[in-house]
């Protein structure tokens, strides 16, 4: 994004004295937060999410190597279980205190159909592993998510996304699933098939049952031309209707306390293969923390010194395979909210998110990530029969994030915005059921599918019947 250590240096200095008083508050702040135990009083071992904010000791952990072992497990356990996949959702969504159920054993292709560019894999298969193995095969996912380490299962299951007006989430390039329910009896969901729990499960969030194979609707390989870019945040978000009709995916980052935005563009090309260089993104990131930790309380020259880092950064490009491209490593860890608000809704939300962020909390500097999706039909998916803008607001993980509750999220629903399933929110039942239209329906597909509620946890619980408490 940008990178100019010298001119944050500049900026220590520039605050001469007080630096010796704001460092001991930096340590104060920078500390790690606290970590659960290892394991509980009975000796079960700690499992957390990637960002650290869920944990549980789950009394049994489950790793089935095919669908006969999944299905005895599943009749013999008689404990709630919880599917996981790599544990990178923010919210509670795999957190049990019965069994934790992963198909990190059942991963790999398992099929392809060359002349419809479709291929099935095994529901374990991380999206990582997808790209290469359909590379193999002449084919691509034209559009994936910020990181790659999600399992196939687990990210169409909270509706994962990227960004581009002409490309749905995932889960709605998904042609046909099997679904194995609590009881161990196998489904065969696809439009044609089980139609109904195609349309429910497919953004399911582990409560219809459990995702074995999934078939996936591809494009014919190709390389795109991956552009990234800075601009002010202003003409950005101008000119974003117009960014949107010229890419084929495209994306920014709003950087608060800046008057900048960093814009990342996808675009095919037949261009020769310039790979990617080193990842800097982590390399800015600090520096903006740094800028934050330095200047957090001088605004004014918080700007100035972002101007002075951000001004004549040279765009950069590269050329690839989109599967090399498309997802990034992130290793600064975060909390994250995001909403996925009417397109049109998108851009005035935003401007009142990095107004309120600017006046009331100095300390955030994480960029706010914009993409666009489009909409498809599935019964709990936001996107379900809108077009979507989407808003990302992070909090590093050794930050306070409470204030992604009380300031933003009220400003993404005045905005008509439904949560991403799989980051912070604080939606129960009840107030979902106005979002999404198969809210209800949706419902009572779950309960006939698991009527004694086995794959519920609290955090379900509040989701889909209001009493987690
Ligand atoms: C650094 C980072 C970057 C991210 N970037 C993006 C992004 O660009 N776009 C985006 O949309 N999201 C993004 N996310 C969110 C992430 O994609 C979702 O939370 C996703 O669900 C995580 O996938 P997972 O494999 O870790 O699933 P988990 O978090 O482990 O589980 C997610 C859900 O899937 C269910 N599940 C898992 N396996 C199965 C199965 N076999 N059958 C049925 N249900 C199952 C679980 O029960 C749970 O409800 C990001 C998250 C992080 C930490």
């Amino acid at each position: 994004m940008v990178s100019r250590r010298t001119v944050l240096t500049g900026a220590g200095v520039a605050l001469g004295g007080g630096a010796a008083v704001a460092a001991g508050y930096r340590a104060w702040r920078d500390r790690e937060p606290a970590s659960p135990p290892t394991q509980d009083a009975q000796g079960r071992l700690l499992w957390r999410n990637w960002s650290g904010i869920e944990h549980a000791y789950p009394a049994m952990r489950l790793a089935p190597q095919n669908e006969e072992e999944l299905a005895d497990m599943l009749r013999a356990a008689r404990t709630p279980i919880r599917p996981v996949g790599a544990g990178h959702s923010f919210t509670g969504l795999a957190t049990t205190r019965g069994a934790l159920l992963s198909l990190d054993r059942m991963k790999g292709l398992v099929a392809d159909d060359a002349s419809a560019v479709r291929a099935t894999f095994w529901a374990g298969t991380r999206l990582s592993e997808v790209g290469p193995a359909l590379a193999a095969i002449g084919q691509e996912m034209p559009n994936l998510p910020d990181i790659n380490e999600q399992s196939l299962a687990g990210g169409v299951s909270t509706a994962t996304h990227g960004t581009g007006l002409a490309f749905p989430a995932l889960h709605a390039r998904i042609t046909s699933f099997r679904l194995m329910l609590a009881n161990g009896e196998i489904k065969e969901c696809s439009p044609t098939q089980n139609q109904e729990v195609f349309q429910a499960a497919l953004v399911g969030l582990g409560a219809f049952g459990l995702i074995t194979q999934i078939e996936l609707q591809n494009d014919p390989l190709g390389r795109v031309l991956k552009r990234t870019w800075i601009a002010s945040l202003d003409e950005t978000l101008e000119q974003w209707p117009t960014l949107q009709a010229a890419h084929r995916n495209v994306e920014f980052y709003a950087v608060p306390f800046t008057g900048y935005a960093v814009i990342i563009s996808h675009d095919p090309t037949d261009l020769p293969v310039r790979p990617r260089g080193p990842d800097e993104d982590a390399d800015a990131l600090m520096q903006l923390k740094q800028l934050r930790d330095w200047l957090g309380v001088a605004p004014a020259l918080r700007r100035a010194v972002a101007h002075m880092a951000f001004d004549n950064q040279a765009p950069t490009e590269a050329v690839d395979e989109g599967w090399k491209l498309l997802s990034n490593e992130r290793p600064v860890r975060f909390n994250e909210m995001e909403y996925h608000l009417p397109l049109e809704q998108q851009i005035p939300a935003l401007r009142e998110v990095v107004a309120a962020i600017e006046r009331h909390r100095s300390d955030v500097f994480f960029p706010l990530e914009a993409r666009v999706i489009r909409r498809d039909d599935a019964w709990l998916s936001p996107f379900f029969g809108r077009d979507c803008g989407s808003i990302a607001v992070h909090a590093y993980y050794k930050d306070d994030h409470r204030f992604l509750f009380d300031l933003i999220e009220p400003i993404f629903q005045r905005h008509g915005g439904r949560p991403h399933w799989g980051k912070l929110h604080s939606q129960s039942a009840r107030g979902l059921a106005d979002l999404y239209p198969r809210f209800a329906d949706a419902c009572a597909l779950r309960r006939e599918l698991d009527p004694e509620g086995r794959l519920l946890n609290e955090h379900l619980r509040r989701v889909f019947l209001d009493d987690g408490a």
